[in-house]
């Protein structure tokens, strides 16, 4: 019986009674071992909260001081500043529309493979200088009877324009010619075509719908990026894009 209980592992029978009464200062010491556990694991809990109250303050003055980037990223209501391509560097597209060289074989091998597929796209507007832009958005906007601010919304402020690179196009859609500057663009088979199509000739959507820098969708307006200059070009753009795509 003592021998099969203890085959058993059934410990408690074995201990004799003496050592049973004994068990008091076992307990205690039991006791005191939980005590230590406790005050162990209180301490654990009290390191990770106080690490976690860290790193949240480090979040906090990170954003902080992300939030100053963006205010000294350069941007003038929403628009980067950009400089104007080199004179030598620009080519006609159609008579009283420039592009940088780079972008005219894809612009117009672009506009081919359209019209391949029964969509015919005219070009609006490419390359201004920063003194066209100027006009523009100094003469539209009052004639339009718009403040600086509203007007920045669809119209870059002069030196801020990514039409002053040469990288930029304006782009309509042949048969809907009422459609062009217009958020009803993106209702036209070119707009649906250039979605689908655009980037295999790298091209993309400049300012989509609730961009982070801000401006208004502009459906029309796309930007070439098939080289690296135009890359480094854009790259404040798109590294503001990325860090709004990864939210
Ligand atoms: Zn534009």
């Amino acid at each position: 019986m003592y021998r099969a209980g203890k085959a058993r592992g059934d410990v408690s029978d074995e201990i004799p009674l003496a050592h049973r009464i004994n068990t008091i200062g076992r307990v205690g010491s039991r006791a005191f071992k939980t005590l230590g556990l406790f005050s162990l694991f209180l301490s654990i809990l009290f390191v990770f909260l106080f690490s976690n109250y860290l790193s949240s303050e480090r979040k906090f003055t990170q954003f902080v001081r992300s939030e100053d980037k963006e205010s000294i990223d350069g941007r003038l209501l929403g628009h980067l500043p950009y400089s104007e391509a080199n004179k030598e560097d620009l080519r006609d597209v159609y008579p009283g529309l420039k592009m940088h060289k780079d972008v005219i074989k894809p612009l117009f091998k672009m506009q081919m493979a359209a019209a391949k597929d029964g969509v015919e796209m005219v070009f609006l507007s490419g390359f201004r200088s920063i003194e066209l832009q100027n006009e523009i958005f100094y003469k539209n906007k009052s004639i339009r009877n718009q403040i600086a601010i509203e007007r920045a919304k669809v119209s870059a402020p002069p030196g801020y324009s990514e039409h002053s690179t040469g990288y930029a196009i304006d782009i309509g859609d042949k048969y809907m010619r009422k459609t062009d500057f217009e958020i009803e663009f993106a209702q036209t088979p070119t707009f649906i075509w250039l979605e689908r199509n655009a980037a295999k000739y790298h091209f993309i959507l400049s300012f989509p719908k609730g961009n982070s820098q801000g401006v208004s969708y502009e459906p029309w307006h796309w930007r070439y990026e098939g080289s690296v200059d135009a890359l480094r070009q854009f790259d404040v753009a798109n590294k503001k894009r990325l860090k709004n795509s990864l939210k």
